[in-house]
């Protein structure tokens, strides 16, 4: 250490304590980087490394001009990293030895500020994560630029953390280092996230407010975002909102993979937001209201009553569509409130901020009337509870100038009439300026010279400016300051002592003015409550006047919900394949009374069995937010929670074998699904062996029509398991089915009652006029399987064989071998090879 300089030893002592960061060394007019950060930055920013001199050994160096910083900075932050900016804390003028420097703030993935580094309409969550004293894991959450924060218990199941933090994505973890290293470590990667430490987790007295409404319990956690946040900010954390408490139970339980597989808000293959369900009924105006929609989708409700609140607020809109376009029009000048507010809570708006919280705060009362008008009582609540804040308002129109500057110390901030000092300082500058023009013009009447001029400029100030073909008209009383090519410059005590009035009149006003601009800032600081108030308010509405629109131009229906777990949709379509099919979208009926379970559905491919099951899991999400549904009429049960096994594209990106995933999730429905759950399994079974996967369809269905009961959408292609229908109490067949149509086969899409026809394959094979020798044969093997099928392989119901006694090792290496040499390798796909490794392996 010591061989090094002293700007490097104290380099050296700040970077200690930011090991996990880039620090950003101020030098100058620059940020520069050192040793591996240095080459690290280099390689991530694309940014010429060079060496410096630092004591001993080159140092590997390099840096980012202060001016364009932020740019930077926000490329290292999207790529996950942190970015610890340390800045000269004393004027080097000043300075004895080295400048005294600090780190002043700590930008991280989940703590960014800055408006170009966030997405509109998405909230930038950080999150932390600690393990509580009865070993649970709580969760707390916070949005730093809107304030809001929340927390709540998961139980001990490390599966439902990830699922959990999966459901309302997050930029950054907060943990304690004493937490698993494979939650950290599964954190990381599935969840794509940076996971920061933190171990304090003690609130300081004034920040007791903020967690009044909280167990004890669940105080740690949200203690350690609080730590964290104010190491990494290091200002008062006065925007942040009362922790909310979440009740996960609270909300309808969507695992990760339904979350996925229903491509609630993001596609699977694309991970964008058209096509999900997200984007066909986001019809919100505001970002804010944006927002709020996603957070809706991530939690569905389970309380009918606070659903029919919401239904009866887009019923109010829908019965009086013109007022709910005149509000939809009002909201497209409102700004996001509620980032406006965290801005103005955590000290840095400018003059544009306030003049876009003035223009919205402006609309406010335009928008009451349009509500008032709506003679809905949920609404009327709003109405009473929405402030305008004219005095605000007022004050924002009174004192901030149109086309304020975005830099707050350069002056031309503030509008005259606010303030008469203000305003008699400007007059000096006026009357100073008309004065010098003034004089211009009498020293050319004085002097015969037209060409005089009159100039500023930074280093003299005011001169006068005379060509070199009229020198010889210049009066004595003139004192020469600068000679130029072919003009000299001249100054009188006058002209001097006018500008001294001059530019201490401009100087005092810029003064002024940002003392001005701070007290107001000030003043508005005091309204955070009521604007983030306000701005949950107008997100609500948003999005209830969006499903009201969505309704609207997509014809949905209200749904109303059933205490005896009833599902009666008619015509039920698809809401996101309606919207993106070229063809009608052929509506289909599901009615599943009381005593009906399970619909086992059989059909051809692309007949429409995977696209029925998702619609009636993406019409109960929607019916569970409070929107309407695409249906002529619908009833619901309140569903607890979803599950889905549906195959799925990205199951190879996970490394398993699809079989495994399917069992995984199959396993995950079965272990947690109730009575009030949805279960959605398509083609089960199907990445095993046949008979396999059969026997494993059947016993699954067989559980779930046992043991859990719960509405079941299960879809084979194992024609088989179609008798289970007449052992199976409230197990029903349906089917879709193609048909023939002039010589053709069509997809009708129609779901139907009944099992589907068998001999279908031979069907199309036979329109596709294949010999009529081969069709035959075919007829004659389908019939001869069908009866060695009820003779051998059909699995017998509710009585399991016997277990055939485990082989003797030996026997079963050489099935092993006989099994790895019959293996066409060349012939595999990488899946298929997988699968054939687990078959191996199950052997052994
Ligand atoms: P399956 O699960 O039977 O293989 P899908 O549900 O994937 O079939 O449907 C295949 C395609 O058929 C879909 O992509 C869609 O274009 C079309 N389709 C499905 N259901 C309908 C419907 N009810 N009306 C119109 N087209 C449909």
């Amino acid at each position: 250490m010591s061989t090094y300089t002293p700007m490097m030893q104290q380099y050296l002592k700040i970077k200690a304590d930011y090991k996990d960061s880039f620090l950003f060394f101020r030098l100058g007019d620059f940020y520069e980087m050192f040793f591996d950060d240095a080459l690290k930055a280099a390689q991530e920013l694309e940014i010429t490394l060079t060496a410096r001199d630092g004591g001993g050994d080159k140092i590997p160096m390099c840096g980012v001009p202060y001016h364009s910083s932020e740019n930077y900075i926000k490329q290292l932050v999207e790529k996950g990293y942190k970015i610890a900016v340390c800045e000269q804390v004393e004027d080097p003028k000043q300075a004895k030895g080295v400048v005294k420097r600090e780190v002043v703030q700590l930008i991280t993935p989940g703590t960014v500020m800055e408006g170009s580094m966030l997405e509109e309409k998405e909230n930038n969550f950080l999150a932390a994560v600690s393990l509580l004293e009865d070993h649970s894991f709580g969760l707390s959450y916070a949005d730093l630029t809107t304030g809001e924060t929340s927390a709540s218990y998961i139980g001990r199941d490390f599966h439902s953390l990830i699922g959990e933090l999966y459901h309302q994505p997050v930029k950054e973890i907060v943990m304690s280092r004493e937490i698993p290293e494979n939650v950290q470590k599964e954190a990381r990667e599935k969840l794509d996230c940076t996971v920061s430490f933190e171990e304090e987790t003690h609130i300081p007295a004034d920040s007791h407010h903020l967690v009044n409404k909280l167990s004890e319990e669940l105080t740690p956690v949200f203690g350690r975002l609080y730590n964290y946040i104010s190491r990494t900010q290091k200002r008062a954390m006065s925007h942040l909102q009362p922790v909310q408490y979440i009740e996960i139970k609270d909300y309808m339980r969507l695992d990760m993979y339904s979350k996925r597989n229903l491509e609630l808000t993001e596609t699977l293959m694309k991970k964008g937001k058209k096509g999900s369900l997200l984007s066909v009924i986001d019809s919100t105006v505001t970002a804010m209201g944006a927002r709020l929609l996603k957070k809706w989708i991530d939690r569905p409700l389970l309380d009918e009553s606070l659903i029919q609140k919401r239904q009866e607020i887009v019923q109010g809109f829908m019965d009086n569509f013109l007022y709910r376009d005149a509000f939809r029009e009002d909201l497209t000048s409102v700004y996001d409130l509620e980032r406006l507010a965290g801005r103005v809570a955590f000290g840095n708006i400018n003059a544009k901020d306030m003049l876009q919280l003035k223009r919205s705060l402006q609309k406010v009362p335009s928008i009451l009337t349009s509500l008032s008008t709506l003679d809905v009582s949920v609404i009327q609540t709003f109405v009473q509870r929405m402030d305008p804040m004219e005095e605000l308002a007022q004050l924002l129109e009174n004192s901030v100038h149109e086309d304020a500057k975005l830099t707050i110390r350069e002056g031309n901030i503030i509008k005259s009439g606010y303030s008469e000092s203000l305003d008699e300082y400007r007059d000096a500058q006026i009357n100073g300026k008309k004065w010098i023009a003034d004089l211009e013009k009498r020293e050319k009447e004085l002097t015969g010279i037209r060409s005089l001029k009159i100039k500023y400029n930074k280093v003299f100030g005011y001169f006068i400016e005379v060509t070199r073909a009229n020198l010889t008209h210049v009066p004595e009383r003139y004192e020469r300051k600068q000679t130029l090519a072919n003009a000299e410059r001249f100054i009188t005590p006058e002209l001097k002592e006018k500008e001294t009035t001059i530019l201490q009149a401009e100087e005092k006003s810029i003064e002024l003015e940002y003392e001005l601009f701070l007290e107001i800032r000030e003043l508005v600081k005091g309204y955070v409550n009521k604007i983030q108030q306000l701005a949950k308010d107008i997100s609500e509405l948003d999005v209830l006047q969006g499903f009201s629109y969505a309704a609207e131009m997509n014809g949905y229906e209200r749904p109303s919900f059933s205490s005896e777990r009833t599902v009666h949709l008619v015509n039920s379509r698809h809401p996101v394949v309606e919207k993106v099919m070229e063809d009608e979208f052929v509506p289909n009926d599901i009615y599943m009374d009381e005593s009906t379970n399970i619909f086992l559905i059989t059909g051809p491919n692309m007949s429409g069995k995977s696209t029925y099951m998702r619609q009636m899991a993406l019409t109960s999400v929607l019916a569970q937010i409070g929107s309407f549904v695409p249906c002529e009429e619908a009833v619901l049960p309140v569903f607890d929670q979803i599950f889905t096994r549906i195959g799925a594209a990205d199951d190879l990106i996970s490394g398993q074998s699809t079989f495994m995933v399917e069992m995984l999730e199959a396993n995950n429905a079965i272990t947690h699904a109730t009575n009030r759950s949805m279960i959605l399994f398509d083609e089960i079974g199907r990445g095993t062996s046949t008979y396999d996967g059969m026997a494993l369809a059947q016993s699954i269905v067989e559980y779930i029509h046992e043991n859990i009961k719960a509405k079941t959408l299960f879809s084979t292609h194992y024609h088989e398991l179609t008798t289970l229908e007449s052992e199976l109490g409230s197990l029903k067949n349906v089917h879709v089915r193609a048909e023939e149509v002039d010589g053709k086969v069509v997809f009708l899409h129609q779901v139907k009652e009944g099992a589907a026809d068998k001999s279908y394959g031979i069907h199309v094979a036979e329109l596709a006029e294949l010999p009529s020798e081969v069709i035959t044969r075919a007829e004659r093997l389908l019939e001869e399987f069908e009866s060695q099928d009820t003779q051998e392989t059909q699995l017998s119901l509710f009585h399991p064989e016997p277990e055939t006694p485990r082989k003797q090792g030996d026997e079963r290496e050489s099935e092993v071998r006989k099994e790895l040499s019959r293996m066409e390798l060349m012939e595999m796909t990488p899946m298929e090879a997988m699968n054939a490794l687990y078959r191996l392996q199950k052997m052994v």
